[in-house]
């Protein structure tokens, strides 16, 4: 007798919802699932997805595996291929005045397939909402579906949704993000981690002028990180490649940056500016108040300034805007989830994937690399799929899952805490050899700490 086709819903049409969907779609051959997925944002750009990320040769190996050629060969739209001689994909870390750090040996590559393909660690820099864009193609994403509960029964699983409606499935995959409801009735007990640390995140249209600016400063790695006195740092992630001209600005060539500036929150507390967080303006007044502070007056600081002076301080044109979507600047709270923090994972119909299970800091960038690589494992996993043995197909994913995010998660953390520790003026010079000493041990031995094997 011929079995019935298994349903699989998706909550969350993000990077990772989305590579799983198209990952079951392509092994159908092997087993086929009707797949539904349920998205709460109203359409495909109700919210700010335009900030920059690094696709690691982990992240870049899963995407393919998960991707039909007709939605790989879009990729180069939202990870274009490296300008040869001219963009360095690695990243850099300085001190407050711009003297390196460290630069870990990265492997430069022709296109995304050159990443995946790199048996050490190289990451391309991505336009996460082209990205995004690239994989909501052919996806019949249900929009306006905010997922408020599920219940689980012998034969399979209820997903209740804010509007009133509930859908039945055989498994039900919680893919949405950081805050997912799902996780929160499957396994309560999770708790999120608080950093204490402020994070702003904002994106940019540089002109050429202020890049180079930078790039003589702190050299042409286009992830660059700085490191202040007080636990306060900064990030520039950038492509150069020109973005479409406005009309004002044609003249000179602009690039998409994004730009993020943490510190401890307790810095606050001295603080003479208030911040009203629904508006941009007082945001970014703030964090340029931070930055003069607590950096020393510099050419380093003055491109920081500069840089976060070119944010919209309000809600800026659609037309004219690089980044489609905008989300007013607001200052977060840094956090994470470990997912080996509690001992309460049940495998059963419903399970997690991406920051749902394990958002982490974004300081190594593994966030969506992860995320990734969870919808390729579950993908595997469920080509065995039977009605007798959905169990260990689950458990199958969820061992691996745990043990990878967990160290991840451990990683960015510890990463994170140690970035953001206060060292004054001794500590700073003690820091520094220390990281020194590894850039000279990596560089000359080939060897990067910070990459998976
Ligand atoms: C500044 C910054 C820089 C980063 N840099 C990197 C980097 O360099 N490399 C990297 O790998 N990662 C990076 N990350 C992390 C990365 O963006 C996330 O880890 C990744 O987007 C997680 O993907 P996801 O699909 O699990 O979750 P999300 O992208 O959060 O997607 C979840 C989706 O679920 C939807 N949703 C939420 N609740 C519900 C609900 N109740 N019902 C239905 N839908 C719902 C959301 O609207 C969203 O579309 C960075 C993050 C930040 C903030």
């Amino acid at each position: 007798m011929k079995q019935k086709i298994p349903t699989v819903i998706i909550t969350g049409a993000g990077l990772g919802g989305l590579s799983f969907y198209h990952a079951l779609i392509k092994n159908k051959d092997k087993k086929e699932f009707n797949v539904k997925i349920f998205e709460r944002e109203s359409g495909p750009q109700d919210r700010w997805q335009g900030y920059h990320i690094g696709i690691n040769n982990f992240g870049a190996r899963s995407l393919i595996n998960c991707l039909p050629s007709s939605v790989a060969s879009n990729l180069p739209k939202g990870m274009p291929n490296p300008i040869p001689d001219i963009e360095c994909h690695g990243f850099s870390l300085t001190d407050h005045t711009g003297s390196l750090l460290l630069k870990p040996p990265s492997k430069q590559f022709e296109d995304v397939y050159g990443v995946a393909n790199s048996t050490s660690f190289s990451a391309i820099i991505t336009y996460r909402d082209r990205l995004r864009d690239v994989l909501l193609e052919d996806v019949p994403v249900q929009w306006g579906k905010k997922c408020i509960g599920y219940e689980e029964t012998e034969e399979g699983v209820w997903v209740f949704f804010e509007d009133g409606s509930k859908e039945f499935c055989d498994i039900l995959v919680g893919a949405d993000g950081i805050n997912s409801p799902v996780r929160k009735q499957k396994v309560p007990e999770l708790q999120i981690f608080y950093f204490g640390i402020t994070q702003i995140n904002a994106d940019v249209a540089v002109p050429k002028s202020l890049i180079d600016r930078l790039i003589e400063i702190n050299g042409n790695c286009l992830f660059q990180k700085t490191l202040g006195l007080n636990g306060d740092v900064t990030f520039v992630i950038y492509r150069l490649i020109p973005i479409e001209q406005e009309q004002e600005n044609k003249n000179e060539p602009h690039y998409r940056a994004s730009l993020a500036f943490s510190y401890p929150t307790k810095l606050d507390d001295n603080e003479k500016i208030e911040v009203d967080d629904n508006n941009p303006g007082s945001v970014i007044d703030h964090v340029k108040y931070m930055i003069r502070k607590l950096r020393p007056e510099c050419d380093l600081t003055n491109v920081m300034l500069e840089l976060w002076s070119l944010v919209p301080r309000t809600v800026p044109d659609p037309k004219k805007h690089p980044f489609k979507t905008y989300n007013p600047v607001q200052r977060r709270q840094m956090q994470d989830i470990n997912p080996l923090s509690v001992n309460a994972w049940k495998s059963s119909r419903v399970t997690l994937l991406g920051d749902a299970a394990h958002a982490m800091s974004p300081v190594l960038g593994l966030g969506a690399n992860n995320a990734i690589q969870d919808a390729d494992v579950l993908s595997q996993a469920l080509v065995n799929y039977s009605p007798e043995n959905y169990l260990s197909c689950i458990k199958e994913y969820e061992n691996e899952m745990l043990k990878r995010t967990s160290a991840d998660v451990l990683k960015s953390r510890n990463s994170t805490l140690r970035q953001s520790s206060p060292v004054g003026y001794f500590g700073t010079i003690f820091r520094n050899n220390i990281m020194r000493a590894v850039n000279f041990v990596m560089n000359t031995f080939d060897y990067d700490f910070f990459s998976r094997k």
